[in-house]
């Protein structure tokens, strides 16, 4: 087992780790406070490669292999939640969606310019009445000429109103419960498609976050992706991609906590002594320091597992419920290490902490993970290979190299 990053890897790490100190982290608080999405930042990342940094080069990405996108979840977040959680459903829930099962038209129209990020992707599964249970979703799509006509809307979708292309599912035969699920690539700029935002959110709030509404949505039949009714296994494979990303940039979390912690533990002074002397600090300090390596060797060892073109939803599923926990503890012991400042937003930990109940709750809630858990555990559930899966890294559409 090597657990060294490559020279690559460490340079796009120290990039992104800059790119935050310098375009993020000066102006993140205002953005925060205004609920204030700031799209230039996610054109500066294009301008770096970072919006398709696992997608071929032959379809517009930098071609690097799937940790490297994890790197790259983890600095965006040690920035703010708002950024990382665009690039999840950007590349982690659409763009690698579309490498997985997109036709090769598919790819040269949607994919080529969403990875070099002249156009944003989203993903549009859960709606008002359907989010861990997505089989009771209420939006169609009937067949209509050549292609078919949908009704419906999607609630909680990040990106929902700066997204130009949205990957949303759709029964095309209700009877058939999750096998007449039916994946289909919708254009914000068509006719019957409107989108508003949702306020108030708890955290996340320099981030984009609404509904899509479709209302006589007609989509060409070349803009279903994969068969009528392999919707289901689309969102679920898509799933794995996007809670990599997740588990990944919880990590982020726990190190902006950390850091955060370990300042503040040498500043502040009690009794006499740093708090950082005391043993029930400690305490906290190591939990958040220990997490932080167990998450991050859950989340590498899931893209190990990509770059050898294996299924790993089990392992995905269990680095994203260990991390975003994990994350989520780190934040309220780091708004505890700060005592009363940590309450205020004099310090960014009260914002760590509202931003990190977010992805203990989407791309699977903590139950929905700790039942997969134990249904591996108990063998009530396994992974098989897909008719289609994502491509091992290096990617062969890229030839050798350099
Ligand atoms: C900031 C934000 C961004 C989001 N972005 C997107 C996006 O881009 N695209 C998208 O499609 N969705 C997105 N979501 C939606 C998210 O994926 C859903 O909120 C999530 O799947 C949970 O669905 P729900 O909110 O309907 O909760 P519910 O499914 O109604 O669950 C409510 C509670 O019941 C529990 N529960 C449900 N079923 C069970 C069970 N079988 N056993 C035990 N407990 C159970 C849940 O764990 C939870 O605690 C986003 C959500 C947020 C907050």
């Amino acid at each position: 087992m090597d657990f060294s990053l490559t020279e690559e890897q460490i340079a796009v790490r120290d990039m992104v780790r800059d790119f935050v100190d310098k375009e993020i982290l000066p102006y993140i608080k205002e953005w925060d406070e205004n609920h204030h999405f700031e799209r230039s930042v996610l054109d500066k990342l294009a301008k770096l490669g970072l919006m398709g940094v696992c997608i071929p080069q032959a379809y517009g990405g930098a071609g690097m292999d799937y940790n490297t996108l994890a790197l790259v979840c983890e600095e965006l977040e040690r920035g703010d939640t708002a950024f990382r959680t665009a690039v999840s459903v950007h590349t982690g829930l659409n763009s690698m969606t579309l490498l997985q099962w997109g036709t090769e038209e598919q790819k040269q129209k949607y994919l080529v310019p969403q990875a070099k990020g002249e156009k944003l992707g989203a993903f549009g599964l859960t709606e008002p009445g359907a989010g861990s249970d997505v089989a009771s979703m209420q939006t169609t799509a009937v067949r209509d000429g050549k292609g078919y006509r949908l009704n419906g809307s999607k609630i909680w979708i990040s990106l929902a109103d700066v997204a130009d292309h949205f990957l949303v599912f759709a029964y095309t035969d209700k009877s058939k419960k999750h096998h007449g699920i039916t994946a289909f690539i919708v254009e914000r700029t068509w006719e019957g498609f409107s989108s508003r935002p949702i306020k108030g959110k708890l955290g996340i709030r320099a981030g984009n976050t609404g509904e899509i509404i479709f209302e006589d949505l007609w989509v060409p039949e070349e803009n279903r992706l994969g068969e009528e009714g392999e919707g289901f296994k689309i969102a679920m494979s898509a799933l794995d991609n996007g809670r990599f990303t997740v588990a990944a940039g919880a990590c982020g979390t726990i190190q902006a906590c950390l850091e955060a912690s370990l300042k503040y533990s040498h500043e502040r002074e009690t009794f006499g002594k740093e708090i950082g002397r005391h043993q029930l600090v400690q305490q906290m300090i190591a939990k958040m320091a220990a997490n932080l390596e167990i998450s991050r060797l859950l989340v590498w060892k899931a893209g190990w597992l990509k770059n050898q073109g294996q299924r790993c939803t089990r392992e995905v599923s269990l680095a994203k419920w260990v991390a975003c926990d994990a994350a989520w503890e780190a934040a309220s012991d780091a708004v505890q290490i700060h005592g009363a400042y940590g309450y205020s937003n004099e310090y960014p930990v009260e914002r760590y902490l509202r931003n990190a109940k977010a992805p203990v709750i989407y791309e699977g809630t903590r139950e929905i993970h700790t039942i997969m858990q134990a249904e591996y555990a108990l063998r009530y559930r396994e992974d098989k290979p897909l008719n289609k899966m994502l491509p091992s890294w290096p990617f062969e559409v890229d030839g050798e190299r350099e």
